[in-house]
């Protein structure tokens, strides 16, 4: 019998060399099922690239506002500046058909036994920010199933809904307990926000209830020439090396 497990990841943002080095360590993980939690194109310099792959992965993959707005769906003034010139870069890059695939993506899915969502399963569509506990419990209160993935803030973390909501301490390991309901970020591949810039993502192996985050370090000196190339702007190089 195939052992299931689950690789998932989100928020790649057009870095090619980030996203190559998670696909090639959820091979030798023994990663079965790759799910895609969005956010695949924006701020970085190879969007069409990453769509590619993760197209070819023919996996499940929810829709980040990212996506959104380069499908032309969004409202362009939730974004700031830099996040911006990223959408209007990726936009320029992709075909009609890449937006359309984009604009066809499902806000949320339920998987075998847990959700996925790229924010939060507090109006998905409003792409909320959870950070606190108390936004936790916002999305807690539509979260049907033990276990929830999200990305969307950039920083790998979990919340644990018992009796209250409480985010957990950074550990590489999570053993998942009954009883016990989990909101976890998996944090982002493409520009971290945890000051680490390394690639994140998380595996699932449902059989032994546990999740196991990844940090992944990649030819980051060949992302920035790929941004400073592309004519991005430069603080989008320097923010990916601070993992900011
Ligand atoms: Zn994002």
């Amino acid at each position: 019998m195939i052992k299931v497990k689950y690789g998932i990841f989100s928020d790649i943002h057009s870095n090619l060399e980030a996203l190559c080095a998670v696909l090639d360590d959820m091979v030798s993980q023994g990663v079965t099922h790759p799910i895609c939690l969005g956010d695949i194109v924006g701020y970085n310099a190879s969007p069409r690239e990453c769509l590619r792959l993760v197209r070819e992965l023919n996996c499940p993959v929810i829709k980040g506002n990212h996506d959104e707005m380069v499908a032309d769906l969004g409202d362009a003034r939730n974004f700031n500046a830099l996040a911006g010139e990223g959408i209007a870069f990726s936009k320029k890059r992709l075909t009609n058909a890449d937006k359309a695939y984009l604009s066809g993506l499902p806000m949320n899915l339920r998987i075998s036994n847990f959700t996925v969502v790229h924010s939060s399963l507090d109006e998905p569509t409003k792409w909320n920010y959870i950070t606190t506990d108390l936004e936790a419990e916002s999305s807690f209160i539509y979260q049907n199933t033990q276990l929830c993935f999200c990305g969307h803030t950039h920083v790998a973390k979990v919340f644990a809904k018992s009796n209250g909501v409480r985010e957990l301490p950074k550990a590489d390991k999570l053993e998942l307990k009954k009883g016990v309901r989990y909101l976890v970020n998996v944090g982002a591949v493409g520009q971290p926000r945890d000051r680490d810039w390394r690639a994140s993502y998380v595996t699932y192996t449902p059989g032994a209830s546990l999740i196991e985050y990844r940090r992944l370090p990649y030819d980051i000196e060949l992302t920035k020439r790929r941004i400073r190339g592309s004519g991005l702007p430069e603080p989008l190089a320097v923010r990916i090396g601070m993992g900011a």
